[in-house]
């Protein structure tokens, strides 16, 4: 077992942070924040200078090539050194929830369709599994896809979907086979969101993440041809979400590790130089305590994730490392976020100060990629209870 970053994984997450700090991409934040404003040209320069959204992609199809631990390495730097966690969040998706599976069971004819765009950022991935009636309970999805002939037709609404509103293509899972259990009833399509038909929602007016465009996509009579279906097999829908989903409890959260390791350097170097009483107010044990805290989550979310990050293309299944992952750096982010404002005091109750907007950003990762309470629920089946 070796701890130490490689030579490579070292030089991305120099790549990364330098490319934050020198790109511009941390000027602005606060007035996007306000705005609700995704920034589509920064999303598709960090795609022509990092090709972050094509990090575990192979060359031949416009990525990096990376394996899954360099990839988290290079996530994480990124959720370090970009304090809009909105566009981290809209690049994170878009590389573990399109890129990643389009890849992974894509036929070739829809990898080179899609991915060289999606990895230099020219277009932005959706992955639509969500309904106004079907959230933690994916069995409920009721959008259909009935074939006709050579194509289906799609019809059904799906909700909170992340870089919908800006969306150009990525994956909708539909029902196929009423009848069959849920392994087998869903399936994935391709899409363009410009199809006839689709029709994509106003930006949702969020609590926190505020630049990530998150909203509805209605399909009318939407009609695809076969060569749409993800994978090219009806019926394997729930599989193909199912792998989006571990990357991404794996890799967005390793992105999230990266934000708590800012928030936790931004509080130390605070309570050093906050003088009350006579002195800084780190002195005070209840202070260094809390950061203390801080330090320890970190460091245990960091090894949780590396060790989950080092099964993607190991373990036949890393779900329970994936929800392990999921639900302990989510709810770590949250406390971190809290102990942050807490320890700016009043001040940090103030928007402009720099530690309001990370609790805002942060609640969110309880909820998106399955909530925390379903990522017990995933635990506890696999130990059998
Ligand atoms: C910012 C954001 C981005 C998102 N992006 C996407 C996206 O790109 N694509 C997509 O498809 N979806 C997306 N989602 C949707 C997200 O996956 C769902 O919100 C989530 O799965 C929960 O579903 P729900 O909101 O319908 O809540 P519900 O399922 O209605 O749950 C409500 C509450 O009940 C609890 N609960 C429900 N069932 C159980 C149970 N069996 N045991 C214990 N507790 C339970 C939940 O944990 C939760 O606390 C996003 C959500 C957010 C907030």
């Amino acid at each position: 077992m070796n701890f130490d970053h490689t030579d490579q994984q070292k030089a991305l997450r120099e790549e990364v942070i330098e490319f934050c700090r020198s790109s511009g991409i941390n000027d602005g934040v606060d007035e996007r924040d306000r705005a609700g404003e995704f920034p589509r040209a920064l999303f598709e320069e960090i795609g022509e200078g990092l090709r972050l959204q094509g990090l575990t992609v192979p060359e031949e199809y416009g990525g990096r090539g990376l394996d899954p631990l360099t990839a988290i390495v290079g996530l994480e730097a990124f959720g370090y050194a970009c304090e809009d966690s909105g566009l981290v969040f809209a690049v994170c998706a878009h590389l573990l929830a399109t890129s990643v599976p389009v890849n992974e069971f894509g036929t070739d004819e829809q990898k080179r369709a899609v991915l060289p765009d999606l990895c230099r950022g020219k277009k932005v991935g959706v992955n639509s599994m969500t309904e106004p009636g079907a959230g933690s309970d994916v069995g409920s999805v009721a959008m259909t896809a009935v074939r006709d002939g050579d194509d289906y037709v799609l019809n059904g609404t799906k909700t909170l979907v992340t870089n919908g509103p800006a969306g150009d293509v990525g994956s909708v899972f539909a029902v196929t086979a009423p009848e069959a259990g849920l392994q087998s009833r869903l399936t994935g399509f391709l899409i363009d969101l410009d199809t006839p038909g689709i029709t994509r929602g106003p930006q949702f007016d969020l609590l926190g993440k505020r630049t990530t465009p998150v909203g509805e996509l209605e399909f009318k009579d939407v009609r695809l041809p076969a060569s749409a279906v993800l994978g090219g097999r009806e019926g394997i829908g729930f599989a193909v979400f199912n792998h989006a989903m571990n990357w991404e409890r794996i890799g967005l959260f390793a992105a999230h590790v990266g934000t708590m390791q800012r928030l936790t350097e931004s509080a130390v170097a605070r309570a050093r130089t906050r003088r009350q009483f006579g002195q800084p107010i780190g002195k005070n044990q209840a202070v260094a305590h809390t950061i203390v805290d801080m330090k320890v989550r970190l460091e245990t979310a960091r090894l949780l994730t590396y060790k989950a990050a080092s099964r993607l293309d190991k373990a036949r299944d890393v779900a329970m490392d994936a929800s392990m992952t999921k639900y302990y750096v989510g709810e770590s982010l949250v406390a971190t976020a809290r102990d942050h404002l807490q320890i700016f005091g009043g001040a940090g109750f103030l928007n402009e100060t720099g530690a309001a907007r990370p609790l805002r950003d942060s609640i969110g990762a309880t909820l998106y990629s399955g909530t925390s309470e379903i990522q017990k629920n995933i635990i506890a089946a696999w130990l059998g209870l």
